[in-house]
């Protein structure tokens, strides 16, 4: 009747779309047809519609739509590890830049980014949002592997082994950004790295350009005491202040970190549509503060979620990190209320589409969106018993319990394997990389 062809139907004991909001079906069915999600129904209706589709049975597990990582730096996976306990620009100076500026090549960001890929679906996550050097083998690797990514157009003022100037810098993103057209799963985004790091011309362009692509700009901002302070002594005022007054605080912005707000900041970030991306777990490990996320979400901010880089958190896990932004918002708010469950797994999922722009494509499970989808068994004696699905997955499953991966309709983790990619190979290549690297490093 459809004129469709069903490909599958995954039958989950919940399915938690994320739209509507804090909706959970039980014994429902997810319908894939070729990569879109066909419709959602409910269990006995799906088998009887369908009969001939291949029918997965998720009988202990909730369906939820695939979980975005809307800041990380996926080759850094590489660094996990190289640094740890020290606050951030002693971590920066004395170890991470020196390792990059020795070690950052092609081969490097290929892979770092497997090595990422393979965490990353393993956990549950089917897109990121990335910021690096040679952004085009990151999104070699995530395509090569069918994982749905948002490259980041990377710019600092800043040589690098990848481009020696702003100019070359903004002429390779944008030559990235024209062969990724229609590309499917490939989205880009302008990445200037941060306001300290990148000076008022190279962002003027960023704002012209980012304005005639309509492709989100993605930007650390406050992320630290120190980078507010070293803003105003170089340019008289705050990093936002700074944004606004060159075009950039507007609905294109994904401002990653924002944690030290002033009141009338959240309002202006507010009035002016800009999205926010917690990353919870690198705050607290580089002791940067605590992000005002209640604060901000009051105020109509789209916060998204973000793991950052997997040398500062150290894992790229968004089950750990919805988790961390759900306990930390109680504690640092003293309001049990703050931020529940529904409310962080909307972080982790729609708010991270929203914020990229690709919220017609994915972040919740509708029909005629992609289907990115993740299944989590339920059944492990942590999980159970089970009250409430949703504050089970937030509060008690852990990423060995995400069991099967699909993106745009396509199987990429199956019963904890991953389907597309070599686990033991990445990891030899993984292991090369840290005994050259632990070599030169400052303190080894
Ligand atoms: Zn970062």
């Amino acid at each position: 009747v459809t004129g469709k062809t069903i490909d599958s139907v995954l039958h989950g004991c919940w399915v938690i779309p994320v739209e509507p909001a804090s909706a959970v079906l039980a014994d429902h069915a997810v319908v894939i047809s070729g990569e879109h999600i066909h419709e959602i129904v409910d269990s006995a209706t799906a088998r009887a519609r369908h009969p001939a589709a291949e029918h997965v049975a998720l009988d202990s597990h909730v369906l939820i739509p695939g979980l975005i990582n809307a800041h990380t730096h996926a080759a850094m996976t590489l660094l996990r590890g190289l640094a740890d306990d020290i606050p951030l620009m002693e971590w920066l100076r004395r170890h991470i830049w020196p390792a990059e500026q020795r070690w950052i090549s092609e081969e490097f960001v290929r892979d770092g980014t497997r090595h990422a890929l393979a965490e990353m679906l393993k956990s549950g996550t089917t897109c990121f949002n990335d910021m690096y050097f040679y952004p085009e083998v990151t999104a070699h690797a995530a395509l090569e592997c069918g994982m749905r990514a948002v490259v980041g157009l990377i710019l600092v003022d800043f040589p690098s082994p990848w481009a020696g100037s702003s100019d070359e810098y903004l002429e390779k993103g944008l030559a990235l950004h024209d062969s990724m057209r229609g590309v499917p799963l490939a989205h880009t985004a302008f990445a200037p790295h941060a306001p300290y790091s990148v000076s008022d011309g190279p962002l003027q362009r960023v704002k012209v350009l980012a304005d005639e692509l309509d492709i989100p700009v993605h930007i650390h901002v406050h992320e630290t005491h120190d980078e507010i302070a070293r803003g105003i002594a170089e340019h008289g005022e705050r990093p936002l202040e700074r944004l606004r007054r060159l075009g950039l605080l507007s609905p294109s912005l994904v401002a990653a970190h924002m944690v030290h707000l002033q009141t009338h900041e959240i309002a202006a970030c507010a009035e002016a549509g800009a999205h926010a991306v917690h990353c919870p777990e690198s705050n607290l490990k580089l002791a940067s503060g605590f992000a005002p996320v209640g604060k901000m979400l009051a105020a109509g901010i789209g916060v998204a979620l973000g793991t950052d880089g997997a040398a500062s958190n150290n894992d790229l896990d968004m089950l750990g990190e919805m988790r961390s932004a759900a306990l930390l918002a109680k504690g640092v708010s003293q309001d049990a209320s703050s931020v529940p469950a529904a409310q962080v797994l909307r972080m982790a999922t729609l708010n991270g589409a929203q914020a990229l722009g690709i919220n017609d494509t994915t972040g919740s499970l509708e029909p005629g969106k992609s289907a990115d989808i993740v299944a989590v068994d339920l059944s492990p004696a942590a999980s159970q018993p089970v009250y409430h699905p949703l504050s089970q997955l937030v509060y008690t499953a852990t990423r060995e319990q995400v069991s099967d991966v699909w993106i745009a309709g396509r199987r990429l983790l199956h019963e904890r394997r991953l389907t597309t990619l070599d686990e033991a190979e990445i990891l030899t290549r993984s292991r090369e990389w840290s005994q050259r690297i632990r070599s030169e490093d400052a303190d080894s």
